[in-house]
């Protein structure tokens, strides 16, 4: 159980996601969350170094999928703003979201990378698939009420995984 909660890799921002070590890996697709790991919640803003790191990941031959919960409307507004592509199905943990991402990049377990910024939605999400895991600091401490009893609980865990 608390294996499939760890990540393969942990930044703080998705900016210092380092592409150039997911192609060493063989990764070109990455699976990707939207609010608090690209957009800080509730907000529309797009920030800059992020926006940046996009870029140079597009340049560099990367395909970017967003899976998120949040509403289609918001999630296409910003999927066109970054030129990435939608999963058609939502319901983060659940391994159909990510499948129909997977579906949508082409890509399979090995060449397939999964960036977020909640352990039980999108690490758990995506180690369950066999996926690279990258967790990231949220970008906004303004979060859903329910992301913050997961936080509590993330804690929790993360205490007991210490030796
Ligand atoms: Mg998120």
């Amino acid at each position: 159980m608390f294996r499939r909660l760890k990540p393969d890799q942990m930044v703080e921002c998705v900016c210092n996601v380092r592409l150039e070590e997911l192609i060493r890996r063989g990764i070109f697709n990455i699976i990707i969350d939207l609010d608090n790991t690209l957009i800080p919640w509730g907000e529309d803003q797009i920030i800059p170094e992020v926006y940046q790191w996009v870029k140079a990941g597009h340049e560099m031959g990367f395909k970017f999928c967003i899976v998120s919960n949040s509403s289609f409307k918001r999630i296409r507004y910003f999927a066109s703003k970054f030129g990435m592509l939608v999963a058609p199905k939502r319901g983060k943990p659940l391994s159909r979201a990510f499948k129909s991402a997977m579906v949508k990049l082409d890509g399979n377990q090995h060449n397939t990378a999964v960036i977020g910024d909640q352990i039980f939605t999108d690490i758990l999400g995506g180690n369950r698939l066999n996926l690279y895991t990258i967790l990231v600091e949220p970008i906004s401490k303004k979060e859903f009420i329910g992301t913050r009893v997961m936080r509590f609980l993330e804690k929790t865990v993360a205490k007991r995984r210490k030796p």
